[in-house]
């Protein structure tokens, strides 16, 4: 027997949860992971993104400026209104998950065919069905092979190591990586420190050895993987696509996690008005797409510097972060990106777990 949900969501990470937040009725979440597993990121992000959300306890560290590195100078961004933190992606995953109702699949997804998704244990069907996969868009691309293009990927890698700091540090400096950028996030009692390639260039185990060495902590395991640089369309052909499966991640700065949850709770609500009967459902695609559309200019403005960074000379492009960094231009650039995706908009999760919640789906029943 085929069993039928309101809602199906592939991808069990921030955009998938997100939209899964402002949904009630039969939803599923299929996840190849267990939720909280397989981190790619960093986890950098704005701390009123896990505070509006009610997910502190995940926060490893929290602080209020950031350093750039750049070639022959260092240049500080205060962040004292808009503090940045880094938090643990296993147990914000977790807490959030614990406060969702829906029912839970470790499945890998393998493709949409009308109504259903395929599954590697079995098929379920959907009224709705949102594609939240991450970069690789996996129910997307079955529909459309060309649909993630990697012309528009970055790449990025990092490892964990025991070790203290203050600040999140960036370093913009092509002797050290090529048309990328290096990082060094603190989050308590341990760093994160990686690179990434806008080339989307992967062999970058050599550039993370070199930069591991030169900061003198030991590499250990490795995580990381592409994020995307353009965004995609919000919709192709029944589904709705969210988070890095549409390109939602920000060229340049590479903040993935912020829009990931910004659009997913906003796909969730329009998907939850078709699913009460307040909106029909080509209609609900047309809100998605129409939301998403009215947020292209900060793509186009990341893009274009992204751009700028690789093509300019480095003495202009340093001189120019160094200039963002400093009054005034801080104070009428940082409000602005901060106010894209932000975190007062988020609405803020259920604050008890309520009985029903995380059902793990029994899959005797199901169509294998
Ligand atoms: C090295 C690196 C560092 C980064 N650092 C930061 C940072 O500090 N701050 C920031 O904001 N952004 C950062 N990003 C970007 C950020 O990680 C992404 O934008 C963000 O994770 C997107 O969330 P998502 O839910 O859309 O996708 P993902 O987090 O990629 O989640 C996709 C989910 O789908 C599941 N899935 C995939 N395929 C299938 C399948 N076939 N079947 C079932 N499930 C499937 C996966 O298991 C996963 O749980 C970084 C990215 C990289 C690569």
């Amino acid at each position: 027997m085929l069993i039928r949900y309101d809602v199906i969501i592939v991808g069990g990470s921030f955009a998938g949860l997100a939209v899964a937040s402002r949904l009630r009725g039969r939803v599923l979440l299929i996840d190849k992971d267990e939720i909280g597993e397989g981190q790619t990121s960093a986890c950098g992000t704005l701390l009123g993104v896990p505070q509006r959300l009610g997910l502190m306890e995940s926060v490893l560290h929290a602080q209020d400026a950031l350093v750039f590195h750049l070639q022959g100078r260092t240049e500080v961004m205060h962040t004292r209104n808009q503090p940045f933190c880094t938090f643990d992606y296993g147990r914000f995953c977790r807490d959030f998950a614990g406060r969702l109702d829906v029912e839970m699949l470790r499945a890998s997804a393998q493709r949409v065919d009308g109504d259903r998704v395929v599954t590697d244990r079995g098929t379920f069907a959907g009224t709705c069905i949102v594609d939240a996969s991450g970069w690789r868009a996996i129910l997307a691309r079955s529909l459309r092979p060309d649909y993630a293009d990697r012309r528009w990927m970055s790449y990025g890698i990092e490892t964990e190591v025991v070790s203290r700091g203050d600040y999140l540090c960036f370093w913009y400096d092509p002797s050290l990586v090529p048309r990328g950028v290096q990082w060094f996030f603190p989050c308590g009692s341990h760093v994160r420190v990686g690179v990434a390639s806008y080339a989307g260039d992967a062999r970058l185990r050599g550039h993370l050895d070199l930069f591991a060495e030169s900061l003198g902590v030991a590499k250990a395991r490795i995580h990381g993987g592409y994020f995307p640089a353009g965004l995609r369309e919000p919709v192709v052909g029944n589904l709705f696509v969210v988070g890095d499966a549409a390109g939602q991640c920000l060229p340049f700065t590479g903040e993935g996690i912020r829009p990931a949850l910004y659009f997913g709770q906003a796909c969730g609500d329009i998907v939850q008005a078709v699913v009460d009967g307040r909106l029909p459902l080509e209609q609900g695609y047309l809100r998605y797409r129409q939301f998403v559309s009215r947020h292209r200019w900060m793509y186009r403005v990341m893009a274009l510097s992204q751009l700028a960074l690789l093509r300019l000379p480095v003495p202009i492009s340093s001189r120019l972060i160094g200039l963002i960094c400093r009054e005034p231009l801080r104070g009428r650039i940082l409000p602005g990106y901060v106010r894209f995706a932000d975190p007062r908009a988020l609405i803020p999760l259920p604050p008890v777990v309520r009985q029903t919640a995380n059902r793990q789906l029994v899959l005797a029943t199901s169509e294998a």
